[in-house]
Parts: structure tokens; sequence; C-alpha cells
């Protein structure tokens, strides 16, 4: 059974949400003469870091493009590009968000209860470095194995090669695999199309269709496996 990592089983939301807070607080809550409040800084960021993931899925644009212009057109949008550089900016954010533990409601029960019966492995758009470090500081890295993200497979979810490659590396026929994501193309359908048996992690009961399967909770898995 395959993991994706993000606003799955690791809250991604609200750690990046803490790490923005800090950011903000150290960097910018301060600065003479100008006032940025929080909830715009953080409405901006939000805007262009999701308008970047989105073209990075499309392989518009790379990883490294993306974690240096998410802070370019925040600084350019706040008019204060001549006061930080946007690598400092995406440092601090990166090197202190992979740090952080929250995971998803009952993560850690549902892989215990999981992790006997099943090999538990992470499928991942993220980048390795960071993907590893939030496992670790979170405690759940050693329920995996493989851990594939998408910077190592060299393309990204939904892309069919980056299936493939998990399918490869786990062993089992397709229809022998799971694959439990929080994103309803790139994770569910994708891994349908490939023969997995895709699980959508819902909890905002965003996605309507009837052939899929939909969890709201982690804890739910355990009325299938
Ligand atoms: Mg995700």
């Amino acid at each position: 059974m395959y993991f994706d990592l993000d606003n799955t089983l690791w809250d991604f939301k609200r750690n990046s949400a803490e790490i923005l807070k800090k950011l903000y607080l150290e960097k910018l809550s301060n600065l003479q003469g100008i006032s940025i409040d929080f909830s715009s800084f953080r409405d901006i960021y939000e805007k262009h870091n999701h308008d970047l993931w989105k073209a990075y899925e499309r392989g518009e644009v790379t990883a490294e493009e993306l974690k240096v212009s998410r802070f370019d057109r925040v600084l350019e949008e706040l008019g204060i590009t001549k006061l930080f550089k946007s690598e400092d900016l995406n440092d601090f954010y990166l090197h202190n968000l992979a740090k952080l533990p929250h995971l998803m409601p009952h993560a850690r029960e549902i892989l215990d209860y999981l992790s006997p019966h099943y090999s538990l492995g992470i499928l991942s758009n993220g980048f390795k470095q960071a993907q590893y470090s939030k496992m670790s500081y979170s405690k759940i890295i050693d329920y995996f194995n493989p851990i594939i993200t998408s910077d190592q497979v060299g393309v990204n979810k939904p892309h069919p090669e980056i299936f493939l490659h998990a399918i490869r590396e786990s062993g089992c026929q397709p229809n022998e695999i799971a694959y439990v994501g929080d994103d309803y193309l790139v994770d569910t359908l994708a891994a349908n199309k490939m023969g997995i048996t895709g699980i959508l992690l819902d909890p905002d009961h965003k996605v309507q269709d009837e052939n899929i399967l939909k969890l709201f909770d982690l804890i739910e898995l355990k009325e299938y496996f």
C-alpha cells in the first residue's frame, strides 16, 4: 500500500501555516516604514505557491524554479524586492517547515494498524530531502519502504511513469496495490488508470464521484483492510 505524504499523512496545511507565521514574525513584521499584515502576506504567498505547484505538475517549471519563484513573486507583489533575497526566504521556509511534526488525524494509528499486515510505501511529488526530513521529524519514516519522490524518478504524478516505477519497486501486480492520496486527479484517478486502487482522502467532502473509494478520515481504512 502506497501513501502520498503532504496532506495525506503529514499535515502540510497546518505545518506550512506555522512556518509562514514564523517567517512573517522574524522577517517581515517589523520592517521600518513598511507595514504588511500577516493574513495578506499569507494569502499572497499561498496564491503564488499554488499557481507554481500547478505549473510544476504540468511540467512547465522545474523544481528549482518553483522554489525561488514563489518568493520572488511574493516580494514583487509586496514591493520589497530590494530588502530580501527570495533564496534566503525559501531556505528559511523549507529548512524550518520540514522539521514540523504535525500529522493528519489518526495517521499514526492507521500506520500502526496496517504495518503488521501490509508493506507500506510513499509516493510523493515532493523533494526527496524535504520529504525525508518531514518523515524523520514526525517519526513515521520507519514505516515505509520504498520511499519514492518525483525528483528522484524525474517525472511527477499524474505521469504514468512514476506509477510504473512504484509498481516495479513493490514487486506486486497493480491490482494488488492501493494508493491513498488527497488529490483527486493527481493521486486517485491517475492511480486507477494504472490499475492500482486509488483511495481519496477528502476530509472537506470536496469531490463527488460515486466510482471511487473515498475517506473522510484515515481511520476509515480499517473498514477496507
Ligand atoms: Mg498530497
